[in-house]
């Protein structure tokens, strides 16, 4: 099988995505081993990286580059993940979320928390993650308190959730209130986005994007910003943002006839359900070798954890959203791991940022974040 087209082989002892093939459900509801953070560490740790610059010591190899630790800059985005629940399993997913997280859900009095959090910084985005966030019964509460602050809005939406039946008006309601809509789609080509989300995500994703489409959004409207955001479909790495974009704009435009704005990349963190994968599939040492031999210092200024702030369900903060599955909880430099509800942004200013090996998924090639390629 050849390789999806938004990416390159980079290593001949990588297996092709053969085994990306189904939904799959979470690995809580399976009751994996996985489904522990620390099994997930311990896994990562255990792979022998002898043979790779500094030994796949993150720590190390940063310091190489005059980084000897990772200080956060000037906070620019709180990023507010408000659950885990979802109507997807996508077999990637670095959140484990699914239908059957519905504990994992933010509450009202935590997203007042937040919102008391946000009044004491000068953060001018708003990033509301999942799960599929639209589903936590306080979202349109949250992005109506953003809104009324004045902040740049981001919903990461998987496209899927806007045709349940009670999402039918969101895309307008979006729209009204000039959110940024994020949108995941694995690839331009159907194969590809079901080989990740399953038979018929890729027909579900085009119907939401027709609606996106008719609410304004995807037509170059500096207030209705419609962004695509692709993941590898296999074990490599995201490849050449700029040209897939038009790459993408002329596929979608052409076959489909939908528009959007701008695609970002991003590499997979072998973490959670997409951790699985590269075992099962026999791609983990592999891929942790790809990442380490493809650290690139030219990322580090712009590794998301140093702009943005991650906050959980539950209120607790982390450096960035990986780290926050990993419940690698940030640390001030008094000792605490403080909850929202303590938040202090001159103490978190000074904090150093908790890094471990998965950190070498946001340095590896072109990097990753958020936000896309960094370099
Ligand atoms: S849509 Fe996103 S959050 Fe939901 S299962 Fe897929 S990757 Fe995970
Ligand atoms: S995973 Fe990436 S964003 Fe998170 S702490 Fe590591 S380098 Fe920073």
């Amino acid at each position: 099988m050849s390789a999806p087209e938004n990416t390159l082989p980079q290593s001949p002892n990588l297996h092709p995505p053969i085994a990306m093939t189904k939904p799959t459900t979470s690995l809580q509801r399976r009751r994996s081993p996985l489904a522990a953070s620390s099994y997930q560490l311990q896994t990562l740790a255990a792979i022998d990286l002898s043979q790779t610059p500094h030994q796949g010591d993150f720590a190390a190899t940063l310091a190489v580059h005059d980084w000897h630790s990772l200080a956060p800059a000037p906070l620019e985005i709180f990023q507010i993940n408000i659950g885990k629940l979802c109507n997807m399993t996508c077999r990637h997913c670095h959140v484990d979320a699914g239908p059957d997280r519905t504990q994992e859900n933010m509450d009202r009095a935590t997203i007042d928390a937040c919102l008391d959090a946000l009044d004491q910084t000068t953060a001018h985005t708003v990033d509301i993650t999942g799960g599929a966030p639209e589903l936590n019964p306080h979202f349109r509460y949250l992005v109506d308190q953003c809104v009324a602050r004045g902040k740049h809005i981001i919903d990461r939406c998987n496209l899927t959730v806007l045709l349940l039946p009670r999402m039918q008006d969101l895309p307008e309601w979006l729209a009204e209130r000039q959110v940024e809509v994020v949108c995941s789609l694995p690839h331009y080509r159907q194969r590809n986005t079901d080989a990740q989300r399953g038979d018929g995500a890729f027909e579900q994703s085009i119907v939401a994007l027709r609606r996106l489409n008719a609410a304004g959004y995807g037509k170059g409207d500096p207030q209705r910003p419609l962004t695509l955001m692709s993941n590898p479909v296999g074990a490599f790495l995201a490849n050449g943002q700029a040209k897939l974009e038009q790459e993408w704009k002329a596929g979608l435009a052409k076959h489909q006839g939908v528009t959007f704005d701008r695609l970002i990349t991003l590499n997979n963190m072998p973490i959670s359900r997409y951790l699985e994968w590269l075992e099962q599939s026999g791609n983990l040492q592999a891929y942790l070798e790809l990442l380490v031999n493809s650290f690139n210092p030219g990322t580090i200024r712009g590794l998301m954890c140093r702009n943005t702030l991650s906050i959980s369900w539950d209120g607790r903060l982390f450096d960035c959203d990986f780290n926050q599955m990993l419940d690698l909880e940030l640390q001030q430099p008094d000792g605490k791991r403080p909850h929202i509800r303590d938040f202090d942004p001159k103490l978190l200013a000074k904090r150093q940022i908790v890094t471990d090996r998965h950190c070498f998924g946001c340095t590896a090639g072109a990097g990753s974040s958020c936000g896309g390629a960094l370099a």
